[in-house]
Parts: structure tokens; sequence; C-alpha cells
């Protein structure tokens, strides 16, 4: 809930912000006497109110998919789009700069994302779903090879891989461990998948979710108990779900 609160802060303040410095561009642009200066104030208070309208609309986008109920399966609106597109890319480069909130607003942008998915994504062949999963799931004690896959995991239980290799196996789907954000992005290049489950922490989910284009990518959260990076863990009930929702 305080992330929600932090998120809706940040993209009211953001929006205040906004059209405070258009309003002010907008009334120095009548009082300047020199034609050029006013024409050229002219242009920035347009562009900063199209701005505000866009963050205006992206932000009832957000609030309009946070509401609604995952199952619903209706057909996303405009809204939501624009704020995927633009106002939560643009909150998270804002957060960035500030350095505040930078998790909270990726948390709400997964969600996001997620809700968006399962609005607009239809099942699809279990055969061209990959599920994407980092490399820190795996046990840091483990002495098998299994960076290039997950066949040589022997299911010792002592991470989440083992029972994951059951869940891809029993429901026919492909899965494969990244070593980071670039290796994620090249697996999804060389493989093609229709749809793809990607396992990671905020940052990396994020800019994978921005990068990938034109293929629908669910995102789950790893936890992290033990600091980033090492002896993560994933719901794995979450993973089958989104395997047993998307698959033909
Ligand atoms: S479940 Fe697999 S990957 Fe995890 S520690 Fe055991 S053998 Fe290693």
């Amino acid at each position: 809930m305080e992330r929600n609160r932090n998120f809706y802060r940040l993209s009211a303040l953001i929006i205040i912000l906004i059209l405070i410095l258009a309003s002010l561009i907008l009334f120095g642009s009548y009082r300047l006497s020199v034609q050029y200066f006013r024409l050229f104030f002219h242009v920035i208070s347009v562009f900063l109110f199209v701005m505000a309208v866009i963050m205006l609309l992206g932000f009832f986008g957000v609030g309009n998919i946070m509401k609604r109920n995952m199952e619903s399966g209706k057909k996303s609106s405009f809204l939501t789009r624009i704020a995927l597109r633009y106002f939560i890319p643009l909150l998270l480069s804002l957060s960035s700069l500030f350095n505040r909130y930078k998790d909270d607003v990726r948390q709400i942008f997964i969600k996001a994302n997620n809700k968006f998915v399962i609005s607009s994504v239809k099942k699809v062949p279990k055969e061209k779903i990959l599920v994407i999963l980092p490399h820190c799931l795996q046990n840091s004690e483990c002495r098998q090879r299994i960076r290039s896959g997950l066949n040589e995991c022997i299911q010792c239980s002592r991470c989440n891989l083992g029972g994951i290799k059951e869940i891809v196996k029993n429901h026919g789907v492909d899965a494969e461990i990244a070593t980071g954000g670039t290796s994620a992005r090249k697996i999804i290049q060389d493989k093609k998948p229709q749809f793809v489950i990607a396992v990671a922490c905020e940052r990396d989910l994020t800019s994978g979710l921005m990068d990938v284009k034109g293929i629908p990518v669910y995102g789950i959260l790893n936890q992290r108990p033990n600091g980033p990076c090492k002896d993560t863990f994933v719901d794995i009930i979450e993973i089958e779900k989104a395997i047993e929702h998307f698959s033909l």
C-alpha cells in the first residue's frame, strides 16, 4: 500500500510541477516584448501542456488498470497504452534522476504490464512459450553446470530450479537461464518465442519489459533474502499458474 502511495505521490508531484512550469512560461510569453522570444515560449508552453496531458492520461490509465480484476479479460484501454508506453517510462527516468521511489515505480510498472498482458494476449501454443530464469536462483553451493539450461539440474531441492524443471517438463514449455539483461535479450532473439514468462528483480524485469518489442512478456519478481544476485527464490506456483493461463 505504501509503495502505491509513493507512486501516486510522485506522479501527482510531477504533473503539478509541469503544469506550474507551463503556466509560468505562458505568462512570461505575454510579458516579454520581443516577438521571437514570445514564439519560443509559446512553443515550450504548448509542449509542456501536451506533456502534462499525456501524464494525466497515463496517470488515470495506471489507476484504471490497477483497479481491474486480473481475470476480467477486458480489452485494455487507450489510457493503459499511454500509461505503459509513455507515462511510466517517463516516471522511471525521473525517479532514477532523483534516485527516489525507483523500486515502487518499477513494481507498479510490472503489475500494470502483467494486467495488460493478461487482458490482451490470447493463449499461445506451449512450445512457443519461453520461461527465462535468472542464474541467481541456483544455489550458490551447487556444482551442477546449469548455465546452458536445466538439463543438468539433479533436482536436489536445495533451490527452486529443481521444482521449475519439473513444472516446465510437465507442461512442455521451454526454459532458459539468463546471466543478465543482455543474455536474456539474446536468448529471446535466438529462440523467437511468441510469449515470455520472465523471472528477475525489479531492475532487470523493468528494463527487459521496456526493451523487448513485439513479444508479450509476463514478469514475475524473485525474492532476495540473501541480498542481490545470491541464492534468490521465486514463487514456483506463480510460474505454473502463468504457464497454465497462457498455454494452449
Ligand atoms: S535443485 Fe538443481 S540447481 Fe538447485 S541446487 Fe539442486 S541440483 Fe543445483
